[in-house]
């Protein structure tokens, strides 16, 4: 088993166990319910500047939100 860092939209971040490989990319968070979507910690990532990590923490919260914004016609007939 292996320690992921998840980030939840309620309570921050939080460490979940999976096996090797089969972490999902989003999963409930065990303290609340809440989605949690897997944090990449790489190297890179965490020497980015803070408000680059903002701005990527701002991005993936907004991809959170269902969009049910354009649908592609078709269900329509004219
Ligand atoms: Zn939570």
């Amino acid at each position: 088993m292996v320690t992921y860092a998840y980030r939840c939209t309620a309570c921050g971040s939080v460490d979940l166990t999976f096996p090797m490989g089969q972490a999902p990319t989003r999963t409930d968070c065990p303290r609340c319910g809440a989605g949690a979507e897997r944090r990449w910690t790489s190297p890179g990532l965490t020497r980015l500047h803070r408000g680059l990590r903002d701005a990527f923490a701002r991005e993936e919260r907004s991809r959170d939100e269902p969009e049910v914004v354009s649908r592609p016609h078709g269900g329509r007939r004219m």
